[in-house]
């Protein structure tokens, strides 16, 4: 072996351990100690003003913020008239959670739990007639059942308990924690593991959260070279919208900071490698995907696209590098560099952005476009997943960009014998050359794309988390294997000259480097168990020293 394998075969082994500890309840384990007895609540009269620059919306602190809910959760707990609809809200997210197979049963225990007017627990701030649907529904065994009720319970809660909350202790813990999620990061914070990916401003490596043990994906921009290539712009645009968006078919954003010459955005680790990567070189003999294989991500993806397109986010590179897989081989949409967001009263924008053989005829026509250029990226997507070369140009073809933008503008495309009459027709509805008669993203969704005979097995239906999340993928990465080039095929930079960093540049760099995104952030806390250490309280009616003023 030589010295470079020699460097890949190391900084794998350190990644796939570090990686390996993050199973089960581990994590806990590969924990810095010094930097792990950094994260600790402070005294209450430290965080008090936080009362008065907080967003307070009730939705927003008791609904979806993760802590936010937790805690106050706990306290309709601890209070005697707020107990029962604690346990109901508890029940709720227990049938949203479950196993399809599981849905039917558990929905019946709470109907006669908390609708049965006989019952101890009865629930009579509902409305009458939703508790009258909700049990109907329950005995003809349909789905999301308790939309309805969890909507008047949120209300409920809003108008009964909040003001009493925002009193408690409780509310003083969860200020706590907002005071800790406010803290700045720098990346003393994180630890490096290697590279998996090369992009255009810097590298992308594996990365653990010192104190917590979670891993992360950190995507390093390097300043010199964002200001020389001018790429500032789409720098906070995906910042922006990656902090925005919480799907579990996106990427998710938990740090942004920066260091003395890069920018670094910390995100969703996908362990698993791009869908280019498995198209092509797992099996490199048999590339491609089986039409199955592609339907299970190509449902993943649309998830993902409806998601964007009902924040109204115009993702714009879409194609197979792009889609990235995790652990348990669910894929989620990253990269979004070119990404553009449309303003309120605004559907439609202008602007060359795209990979070449993936971008739409109106886009490449340079007129006004919207949402339906993910639909034909999408197209093309599925294309090359199945026939594993893109529709518009083979695998390693030479060809010039003018004669791809030729074939996307005027040439029908070819399917082989490896498509079914329906994949065929999948394709062909969302390659439509012109925009107004594509499948795509109406009415605020993707029902009419969703309906192609192509999906007739997917479940889409069920309540949150959509179903295509709850499905067993088709493929399983090997947590012992590494699915990234070797370190010494990523390929270096080269170094950024004759560029200077002014004050101008300084407050871009301040702009971008906000710290923890607070949703992600208290994710963390929770699922890496440092919430549970440090919500800490006691014997019943004492008050806790942090919180006693
Ligand atoms: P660029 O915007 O410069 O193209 P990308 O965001 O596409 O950068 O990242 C470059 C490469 O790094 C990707 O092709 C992928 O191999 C790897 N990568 C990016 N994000 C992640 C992640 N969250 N987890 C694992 N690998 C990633
Ligand atoms: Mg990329
Ligand atoms: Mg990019």
């Amino acid at each position: 072996m030589d010295i470079c394998g020699l460097e890949t075969v190391v900084a794998n082994s350190a990644y796939v351990s570090a990686r390996g500890s993050m199973d089960g309840n581990t994590a806990a384990a590969s924990r810095d100690k010094k930097m792990r007895a950094r994260l600790k609540l402070p005294h209450i009269t430290q965080c008090e003003h936080l009362k008065d620059q907080l967003d307070l919306d009730f939705n927003y602190i008791c609904g979806r913020q993760p802590i936010g809910k937790r805690i106050f959760q706990q306290f309709l707990e601890e209070q005697d008239g707020f107990k029962v609809v604690a346990g109901l809200w508890k029940s709720i997210e227990e049938y949203n959670t479950s196993e399809e197979a599981d849905r039917a049963q558990k929905a019946q225990k709470s109907v006669n739990k908390y609708f049965d007017s006989s019952s101890k627990q009865f629930c009579s701030f509902l409305e009458e007639k939703a508790i009258m649907r909700v049990k109907e529904d329950a005995k003809h065994g349909r789905g999301d059942l308790f939309k309805e009720t969890e909507q008047q319970m949120l209300k409920y809660l809003e108008e009964n308990a909040l003001a009493k909350y925002k009193d408690s202790l409780h509310f003083y813990r969860f200020l706590q924690f907002k005071w800790l999620e406010a803290q700045s990061v720098t990346d003393e914070w994180f630890l490096d593991f290697r590279v998996l990916g090369k992009g255009g401003f810097g590298e992308v490596s594996a990365c653990q959260m010192k104190a917590t043990g979670m891993m992360y994906a950190n995507k390093k921009l390097n300043k010199k070279r964002l200001k020389k290539r001018q790429g500032y712009e789409g720098t906070i645009m995906e910042k922006r919208i990656l902090a925005k968006v919480h799907s579990r078919f996106i990427v998710t954003l938990a740090y942004a900071f920066q260091t003395k010459n890069d920018l670094s955005l910390v995100m969703t680790l996908m362990n698993g490698g791009d869908l280019r990567y498995h198209i092509y070189n797992v099996d490199e003999k048999n590339p491609g995907f089986s039409e199955s294989r592609a339907v299970f991500y190509t449902a993943q993806i649309i998830c993902g696209l409806e998601h964007l397109h009902q924040n109204r986010i115009i993702y714009r590179d879409l194609k197979p590098e792009n889609v990235l897989l995790d652990d348990a081989g669910h894929v989620r949409l990253s990269d979004m560099g070119l990404a553009t967001e449309l303003p309120e009263g605004k559907d439609k924008t202008k602007g060359y952005a795209g990979t070449p053989g993936f971008m739409a005829p109106e886009l490449l026509k340079n007129e006004e476009y919207d949402y339906s250029v993910d639909y034909f990226t999408l197209g093309v997507t599925v294309y090359e997943m199945i026939e594993a070369k893109g529709p518009f140009r083979s695998r390693g073809e030479k060809v010039e960009n003018k004669e791809v933008t030729r074939r996307i503008l005027n040439d029908p495309v070819n399917y082989s014998e490896k498509f079914s009459a329906d994949g065929k027709a999948a394709c062909e509805g969302l390659m439509v050359k012109d925009p107004a008669g594509r499948l795509g993203f109406k009415n605020n969704e993707c029902a009419e794309l969703k309906k192609q005979p192509l999906f007739k097995q997917m479940n889409w239906g069920c309540p949150s988390p959509p179903c295509p999340g709850l499905v067993d993928p088709p493929f399983v990465p090997d947590p012992k294997t590494v699915y990234a080039k070797d370190i010494e095929d990523v390929g270096a930079f080269s170094t950024v000259k004759g560029v200077l960093l002014d004050d101008q540049d300084k407050e871009f760099y301040d702009d971008f480097a906000s710290g923890n995104i607070p949703i992600p952030w208290q994710e963390e806390m929770i699922e890496t168990g440092v919430f549970g250490e440090l919500n800490v309280w006691g014997a019943k009616g004492s008050v806790p020293r942090d919180l006693d003023r």
